[in-house]
């Protein structure tokens, strides 16, 4: 395995001259043992003639002796064997096998005994040829010759022999060495230079190198080969280095190209960037500057109504708020689109409860439905959660663009809104509005592009009912920006269907009531600050109206100036209202200024803001905002946010000039009057607010409960002539709480009529107050009329408890 692997690397010239030098000797060999064996046998069978010969001439001649019995004669006879130097016995025996003669060259040297008389024959053993014939006469065989001859001469023959062949063999292999060494160059150089060649490619990667080709033989043809390989190798690498270069090329136009382009871009982005900026710039200010004076029109023509002026300025002035509210509509509208557009959109995700959001929005659309004379209904299903975390203002504005166009383009019949829940999971609930209507109707071909900007159905629409072609679009970008999607189905004369999805982040969280009417403003001291003086007037005039007590600065410095005598004087104020846009020092700076002086001020601070600037929201809230409204302000909004932000500021160790919270209980009771006493069991506050003001305008005096369990506590403090019962409020529904209601009649013997108030305007949802033991029911948008009829009716059937059992 060795030697094999060993030859195997051996170069090709030590593997020819091993393989030649091989060949060549195995040969020789063969050729001469075969000499050598013919030759050693031609010996032999010589010496064995030989000896024979002289076997026949011995016989011939030792008749005599044999015949006349003369041993003498016959010793002599045999003595002149000597001549035969190769003859080292002869024996005569007599006929009958007994030695009669003998001959023996060397005495004692060569003891030899004679062998046992045979026929004619011969044979070899050991180192010798031992061969006997008969001695005859006339026929008969008198005797028998023994003759014995050494094999020294074989043996010299055979060591002649040997260095011969070695003689031979030597000068052979020389001879062959000598001319393959000659033929061998034939072989070896070609392969020793296409060897050359192939490395010289290899290092130095030349492949323009060729092989010289010696002979029309194998290694012509595999030089050929070789040199076509290369050839192709050229040429292809030629074939790369062009591609290559070509490629390069290109690269290097296309990276101008780029670059260019890339200039071109960042010039471009740079621009349009640029143009963004301006944009947004130009929208804050248009935003400011429409809605600035907007307000003092409408804050004027509000405040002009409310002075004792004739009918017919009051008719003027209610065309002015009328136009106004419409032009309102437009100006919202056109910067809401341009807002949107901008990529200004902002959400402000707060936590919310559903039913009454929609309960609130359709209330507000229910003066236009019915003054059309169209049917107002709502519908929120059950399985819909109670809360969830949404953009309510962006939701509503949805609501309303829908119902509004729903009333507008439906001249009879009835305008619904229904909510459903589509999916719920991972902590988020999908929710579904629908808001059809039994209206005119939308082709088919305009299904989608009535989601455009600007597009109507046609363009008499315009004329006929008026509208911009934007709120569509409007509510369509709001209900992207929420996660759902908005389509409409719809039969031309039949009506149509605005259908769409949002999806809020579900919220555990139930949201704290506070019941904004049970806080009085009376008394407490307010901060305006403002850089117009039409706002500044219009705001003063509102705050005096509600009893508060308010400071005008017409600047960020002068707020700050009024707030730290304040504070000299130990007279801080309860509230600061401030404009957000004012030249010098903005409303946030002003409150930030505020927030960085310490003690300066606990007032709740609201921001009236133009909501043209990216950002405003979320500023507000992180300078810890109690509210901030956008302008114009509408007076029942800012008191609500006035309230609110006061509520949300109060805590128990007010100082005086927070507002007191007066259970209206206590209130009521001080001040009964002669109408029923009515408990209205509500969660909502503005639901609150508007039963409230329907039955007070009444005459009728009311105690309001926040939950269930609220009303319970004041069923056993006072006695009322009816229950006002909203079924769904926080803590204790409507239906639990009648239910307790009528468990605890059973024992004291008392009776309280219940009407249930619900947004739930489905058939059904009447039989199932009844069945829960409510006495009658009115749906939500309440309306005065149908509220005090249900009151009238049912004042005068509640029976007075025992009061003995009724306190146990
Ligand atoms: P507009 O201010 O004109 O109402 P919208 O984007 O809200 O703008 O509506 C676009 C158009 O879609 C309307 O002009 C009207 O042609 C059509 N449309 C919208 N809602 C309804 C509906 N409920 N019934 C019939 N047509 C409608």
């Amino acid at each position: 395995m060795n030697i094999a692997s060993s030859y195997l690397n051996l170069s090709v010239k030590y593997k020819l001259n091993l393989l030649i030098g091989a060949t060549v000797t195995s040969a020789l060999i063969l050729a001469c043992s075969t000499v050598l064996v013919y030759d050693q046998m031609a010996a032999r069978d010589s010496l064995r003639n030989d000896l024979g010969m002289v076997a026949e001439i011995f016989s011939a001649n030792s008749t005599a002796a044999l015949s006349f019995n003369d041993a003498s004669a016959a010793e002599e006879l045999l003595t002149t064997l000597r001549v035969k130097r190769n003859v080292v016995a002869g024996f005569l025996y007599t006929a009958d096998g007994k030695l009669f003669a003998a001959y023996r060259r060397q005495q004692g040297v060569r003891l030899l005994t004679q062998p046992s008389p045979a026929g004619d024959s011969s044979n070899i053993q050991a180192d010798r040829l031992v061969l006997f014939r008969g001695v005859k006469l006339n026929g008969k065989k008198i005797g028998t010759v023994c003759l014995i001859s050494d094999l020294d001469e074989l043996q010299s023959r055979l060591h002649q022999f040997a260095w011969i062949v070695l003689a031979i063999l030597l000068g052979a292999s020389l001879l062959a060495m000598l001319i393959s060494g000659k033929l061998q160059r034939f072989i070896l150089e070609p392969i020793a230079h296409l060897a050359l060649v192939a490395k010289t490619v290899s290092v130095e990667k030349n492949y323009s190198a060729r092989a010289v080709k010696y002979a029309e033989d194998d290694l012509g043809q595999l030089t050929d080969t070789f040199n076509a390989m290369l050839a192709e190798i050229e040429s292809r690498d030629l074939a790369l280095i062009c591609h290559r270069d070509r490629l390069e090329g290109e690269v290097e136009a296309r990276t101008a190209e780029l670059l260019k382009s890339n200039g071109e871009l960042s010039e471009a982005k740079d621009r349009a960037e640029a143009a963004s900026r301006a944009k947004s710039e130009f929208l804050a200010n248009m935003s400011h500057e429409i809605r600035t004076p907007m307000n003092g029109i409408m804050g004027m023509t509000e405040l002009t109504l409310d002075t004792d002026i004739t009918a017919e300025q009051r008719d003027y002035l209610n065309i002015v708020r009328t136009s106004a509210d419409a032009m309102l509509i437009v100006i919202n509208d056109i910067l809401d689109f341009s807002k949107i557009e901008a990529g200004k959109l902002e959400m402000d995700p707060i936590p919310f409860n559903v039913r009454d959001h929609v309960e609130e929005t359709i209330k507000a659309m229910a003066l236009r439905a019915h003054e059309k004379n169209l049917e107002l209904l709502c519908e929120v299903r059950r399985e819909v959660p109670e809360y969830a975390v949404g953009d309510v203002t962006r939701l509503r504005q949805v609501l309303i663009n829908l119902l509004g166009n729903a009333i507008k383009f439906t001249a009879s019949g009835e305008v619904e809104l229904d909510v459903c829940l589509e999916s719920q999971e991972d902590g988020r609930v999908q929710l579904h509005y629908t808001v059809r209507d039994t209206g005119i109707g939308i082709p088919a071909n305009r299904h989608e592009m009535i989601f455009d900007a600007f597009s109507q159905v046609d363009g008499s629409t315009t004329r006929n009912y008026g509208g911009t072609g934007l709120g569509l679009t409007i509510s369509a970008r709001l209900v992207n920006a929420m996660n759902g999607k908005i389509w409409v189905e719809s039969t031309i004369g039949k009506g149509s269907g605005f259908h769409f999805t949002v999806s809020l982040e579900a919220s555990a969280e139930r949201l704290e009531v506070r019941p904004l009417e049970e806080i009085s403003l009376a008394g407490i001291s307010v901060l305006v600050v403002d850089d117009n003086s039409t706002n500044r007037r219009i705001l003063a005039d509102l705050m005096w109206t509600w009893g508060l007590l308010p400071t005008v600065a017409a600047s960020a410095a002068e707020g700050l100036a009024h707030l730290r005598r304040a504070e000299e004087l130990g007279q801080q104020f309860g509230l600061v209202l401030s404009d957000v846009h004012m030249p010098e020092m903005d409303g946030f700076d002003l409150i930030e200024r505020i927030k960085a002086i310490p003690n300066i001020t606990q007032a709740a601070i609201l921001m009236l803001t133009s909501g043209g600037r990216r950002g405003d929201i979320a500023r507000c809230k992180e300078l810890g905002i109690a509210a901030y409204l956008t302008k114009p302000i509408r007076r029942q909004e800012l008191r609500a946010a006035i309230v609110e932000a006061l509520a949300s500021q109060a805590q128990p160790e007010r100082g005086p000039t927070r507002p007191e919270i007066m259970t209206s209980a206590v209130r009521r009771n001080a001040h009964r009057g002669t109408g029923s006493h009515i408990l209205l069991a509500e969660d909502n506050v503005i639901n609150q607010r508007v039963a409230r003001l329907m039955l007070e305008k009444a005459g009728h005096s009311v105690v309001l409960a926040n939950t269930g369990v609220h009303a319970l506590r004041l069923l056993k403090e006072q006695n009322f002539d009816v229950i006002l019962m909203d079924v769904q409020m926080p803590e204790m529904g409507g239906m639990e709480a009648t239910a307790a209601i009528r468990n605890i009649e059973i024992q004291t013997g008392g009776y309280i009529p219940i009407v249930a108030m619900t947004a739930h305007a489905m058939t059904g949802d009447r039989e199932r107050c009844l069945q829960a033991g409510m006495d009658d029911y009115i749906s939500k948008p309440i309306q005065a009329p149908a509220l005090l009829a249900i009151v009238e009716t049912h004042s005068g059937r509640s029976r007075v408890a025992d009061a003995s059992l009724l306190a146990g």
